[in-house]
């Protein structure tokens, strides 16, 4: 497998990766991959600071769970179900480490985020059941289910809204992945960070070490990426990109306007997050309107193959 060497993994997963392997040597990577077992995944839960071992169908439900609201509608839940088993698989191939020898992390800022039922239903102790019945569902539904690109597992990237567009990894990173295009997205108007406003007074600025603060705020935009997301600023005397203005004011997304009024700075934003992959409110809108979950990862994805990883109990 590219020269790495696979240790320190359980049984199951060793045979998923060696599978997976096997697939990637192969030139037309077939449709559906069998496994003996159902694999099990060590996962290191952050605040715990502990692992638990559990298996992967139940791992997709917690991170389904804590990545995507419950009252979705079914097919943005399935969809979310295989970006997140297909997100997984890549993280093991890739040999990420995470703490204590774990496969995965709930750390949102290096993983994808994880709950337990128990948390689950702490969270919605109105309609628990009814709720995770439907999580349940949609990941039985997509059961082994995950996209590949020439033979191994995409890095099936998610963001909670791209306000219109979504952005490429070439923008984003500065690398071109063939299948992390920018697509339009007219499906996500109902999230409340579509379109949102943000109000900082110069005080608020002082977090910026050496912005140079007088009587007036000046900005203006250097530099825009093809999808309009801003990738370099000028604030008073004072270069910036884009990503590093986003972390120090928290704003939502880099996709910005930016006006002022009575000495303050108003930004309006568009989107939440990196914006790149699935769009997760323009999944829902899609879903809403009709659209299957192969439909819409097949729109926020370019160029990728589903696959069928299949053991004894999703046969
Ligand atoms: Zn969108």
């Amino acid at each position: 497998m590219r020269g790495k060497r696979i240790k320190g993994k359980t049984a199951a997963i060793c045979s998923i990766v060696l599978i997976i392997a096997f697939c990637i040597s192969i030139k037309n990577c077939p449709k559906t991959v069998s496994i003996k077992q159902a694999p099990e995944i060590k996962l290191y839960l952050s605040r715990e600071n502990c692992t638990i071992n559990l298996p992967l169908e139940d791992y997709i439900k917690g991170t389904v769970a804590a990545e995507m609201p419950a009252n979705f509608a079914l097919e943005a839940l399935k969809a979310q179900a295989v970006c997140a088993r297909t997100y997984t698989l890549k993280k093991i191939l890739d040999e990420k480490k995470y703490p204590k020898g774990a496969d995965v992390s709930d750390d949102i800022y290096s993983c994808q985020a994880y709950i337990s039922s128990a948390e689950f239903k702490h969270r919605n102790p109105q309609n628990y059941k009814i709720l995770w019945d439907k999580i349940t569902k949609a990941v039985q539904a997509t059961s082994g289910q995950i996209m590949i690109y020439n033979g191994e597992p995409i890095d099936a990237l998610y963001h909670s809204t791209c306000g219109g567009r979504t952005e490429s990894a070439a923008n984003a990173w500065g690398q071109d992945i063939p299948y992390l295009r920018s697509v339009s997205c007219n499906y996500c108007q109902e999230s409340k960070y579509y379109q949102s406003c943000q109000v900082f007074s110069k005080q608020d600025l002082e977090e910026f070490e050496s912005l140079e603060l007088g009587n007036t705020i000046s900005l203006s935009i250097s530099e825009r990426s093809s999808t309009g997301r801003v990738k370099k600023l000028k604030i008073n005397n004072l270069f910036v990109s884009g990503e590093k203005f986003r972390q120090i004011l928290n704003l939502p997304s880099t996709n910005w306007e930016f006006s002022s009024a009575q000495g303050k700075l108003i930004v309006n934003s568009r989107g939440y997050g990196h914006g790149v992959g699935l769009c997760q409110y323009g999944a829902n809108g899609m879903a809403r309107a009709g659209a299957d979950y192969r439909s819409i990862l097949k729109h926020y994805y370019c160029h990728f193959d589903f696959c069928q990883l299949q053991w004894e109990t999703n046969k």
